[in-house]
């Protein structure tokens, strides 16, 4: 386990490492390094809490690039919930990155309806249809769609390199606590964040970092407000996109150029059609 150096440890850290001893030596299968006691201690506090609190997603049953960047992808600004059965669904259609790559753009605008955000749905296309002719690139951001965050996942969690990947929730444990968590913490920081650590009412009285944490019993400030989706833009081109994928023909000009140029759809002599 690799683990990010501070100088000093913090005062209050040594509580989290006086109490995870007692883990780490009932844990010594999941971590072999239990007579070394130090900021890996930390680190074992939290795995130690994900062992008993690890949340059952799907795509923690997988090895395979493809099914968790098509995880990755979809999680991007989609809550878990929703994206759950959509996972399931289009695995299901399309199980391998050429069976992906082989589907044509209207079926994939089709498939990624109510998901919201569509140009991902394109992107994962177009990334599986490199995948499938190239191969994995070494550096998985020239795919189409996928940031630094989502690349470190699939490294992570698929490839199994030491990188800690960091999404919102990772990054706001982090902060709160001050600590550097090692890259073998990053499915336990985002089961914190998304469960006990929120934004913002945290729930320290049940949180495994809470007798150490800086900032244990603070409230936190919306940092903005959710921009509308009722009358919003987004919502008509949403309207229109969904109209187009089945056969209609929207009145929204406004909207059908916004997404012809996203690629979503294509106009042809006046006349709107999904991109083929
Ligand atoms: S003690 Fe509170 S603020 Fe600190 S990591 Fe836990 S839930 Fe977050």
């Amino acid at each position: 386990m690799t683990t990010g150096s501070i100088g000093v440890m913090p005062e209050a850290w040594h509580q989290v490492v006086a109490a995870s001893t007692a883990i780490l030596r009932t844990g010594a299968a999941a971590c072999p390094q239990t007579r070394d006691v130090g900021l890996e201690a930390v680190d074992g506090v939290l795995l130690a809490w994900f062992r008993r609190h690890a949340r059952e997603l799907p795509w923690r049953r997988t090895r395979d690039p493809y099914a968790i960047l098509v995880s990755e992808v979809m999680l991007q600004q989609t809550q878990v919930e929703r994206v759950l059965p959509r996972y399931l669904e289009w695995l299901e259609r399309w199980p391998t990155v050429e069976a992906l790559a082989a589907a044509s753009p209207a079926d994939i605008i089709r498939a990624w309806q109510g998901l919201g955000y569509n140009r991902r749905g394109l992107n994962l296309h177009r990334a599986a249809r490199i995948v499938a002719r190239d191969g994995w690139p070494d550096d998985l951001t020239r795919l189409p769609g996928v940031g630094r965050y989502t690349a470190d996942a699939v490294r992570a969690f698929s490839f199994g390199e030491p990188v800690l990947p960091e999404d919102t929730n990772v990054r706001r444990v982090s902060e709160r606590t001050g600590h550097r968590f090692g890259p073998d913490c990053g499915q336990a920081l985002m089961d914190l964040g998304a469960t006990v650590c929120l934004a913002r009412i945290p729930r320290c009285g049940i949180c495994p970092l809470a007798a150490a944490c800086p900032s244990r019993g603070q409230r936190y400030e919306p940092l903005r407000k959710q921009s509308r989706f009722e009358g919003s833009f987004r919502q008509r081109r949403g309207e229109a996109l969904r109209a187009v994928a089945v056969g209609g023909q929207p009145d929204d000009a406004d909207a059908l150029a916004s997404l012809a140029r996203d690629g979503l759809v294509e106009l042809r002599s006046g006349l709107a059609a999904l991109a083929d």
